[in-house]
């Protein structure tokens, strides 16, 4: 009760009061008016925050469920495909394409290192037979963001489809489907969108909606040809988490009302606050070009215990935060800034993991680290049409 507890997390992310309350209102029947208003609007909502012509749909399932229904949909047992594995969750593209019976060909990233667009150009030659490319937007068990835009250049003018998982990038940092030439996008509901977990979105392009024709679904819960069906009378293909998707029309509304680019312009200023802090502490950010806009991971120099950083971190200042995996567990720190986050929770985290690694042995020489963050923050803010890497 001392501390407002603070979810800096690279999901699940804070869910604004306006959101919670929405999904507290009675249940409705998802078959019914009430509900396809709901859905009409939501649909509506959901193109820009896509980018996308196409209907987005729905998915009840965590983020996984949705890399899980693009694969399965788009690709037939057998086929090649391109996966970019520079961490974590790019692993987890091989894995499900291995399990769908797929045979996928693998660049190896360095984790904290984006692919390049040239990379996979060359390994789209050597493959010429590969169906797809599989891709994170932004690499979350790293902070790494690829780049996706150069990516889609390359596959956007062959036979190739580019599968993004946008999971912690959507709604956090520009990714436009349309305009890039992404054939799909996906995401899931407790990332950038302030909803808790449970709710998967996914968009295709025209040609990739046109592969979809070719392949026969090898799982009868994902089958997007008749979940596109349902969405277009407003409806999902089987019972539906109708709180969610309330909540999402909630989250979609202030997406609506502030401005896409706005959000943005926001997430691109938490990022530089977050990186000139650590900085000024005197630790270094894991990423040192290629970052995403939705967490900021912290390289902890040796005999620093990231867990107990953590720990120190939640018991003393109430502020969440999440470790390394695999080989850099208690290597780094993630701060998340995603959700429902602004620049007062930041200096927030900002303070507890100062004192927190300092209270495990590390050494703070600077005292206006929240100063510099601050000045950051505001200066990131007046000059993002200039300085942001999409300008
Ligand atoms: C969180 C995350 C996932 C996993 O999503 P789940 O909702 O846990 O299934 C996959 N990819 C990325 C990039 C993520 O950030």
């Amino acid at each position: 009760m001392l501390n407002k507890p603070r979810m800096l997390t690279p999901g699940p992310t804070p869910i604004p009061a306006a959101v919670r309350l929405a999904m507290a209102q009675d249940m409705i029947h998802h078959r019914k008016p009430a509900f396809k208003a709901v859905m009409a609007e939501t649909q509506r909502l959901l193109r820009p925050l896509f980018g996308t012509a196409q209907p987005v749909l729905p998915l009840s399932c965590s983020g996984t469920g949705a890399m899980t229904a693009a694969v399965t949909n788009l690709f037939s047992a057998g086929e090649k495909v391109v996966v970019v594995e520079g961490g974590k969750f790019g692993q987890r593209w091989t894995e499900i394409a291995r399990s769908h019976g797929l045979v996928p060909v693998v660049i190896e990233v360095p984790w904290g290192s984006a692919v390049t667009a040239q990379a996979v150009k060359q390994t789209l030659e050597q493959h010429g037979d590969a169906a797809g490319v599989l891709v994170q937007c932004s690499e979350t068990s790293t902070g790494v963001m690829h780049p996706v835009r150069e990516i889609a250049a390359v596959t956007r003018s062959a036979e190739t489809l580019l599968v993004v998982d946008g999971i912690s990038s959507v709604g956090l940092s520009p990714c436009p489907m349309d305009e890039w030439g992404v054939d799909c996008l996906l995401t899931g509901s407790q990332k950038g969108l302030m909803l808790p977990p449970g709710l998967a979105l996914i968009a295709l392009s025209e040609r990739a909606w046109a592969r979809t024709a070719t392949v026969t679904p090898s799982c009868f819960y994902f089958n997007l040809r008749a979940e596109r069906k349902n969405a277009e009378a407003d409806q999902t293909l089987f019972t539906t988490p109708v709180s969610l998707i309330i909540g999402l029309r909630e989250s979609l509304r202030m997406y609506e009302e502030t401005g896409l680019e706005e959000v943005f312009r926001k997430q691109w200023a938490l990022t530089q606050m977050v990186r000139t802090g650590v900085s000024a502490m005197g630790l270094a950010p894991f990423v040192a070009a290629d970052y995403g806009w939705g967490l900021t991971s912290i390289a902890l120099p040796g005999g620093i215990d990231g867990t107990a950083v953590l720990a120190h971190a939640a018991q003393h200042y109430g502020v969440i935060m999440a470790g390394g995996q695999d080989h850099l567990k208690g290597r780094i720190i993630r701060m998340g800034h995603m959700g429902w986050v602004d620049w007062g929770d930041i200096a927030a985290g900002l303070h507890a993991l100062a004192e927190s690694y300092r209270a495990c042995g590390g050494y703070i020489g600077c005292r206006d680290y929240i100063e510099q963050a601050l000045q950051a923050y505001n200066e990131a803010l007046l000059s993002y049409a200039e300085n942001n890497p999409f300008a």
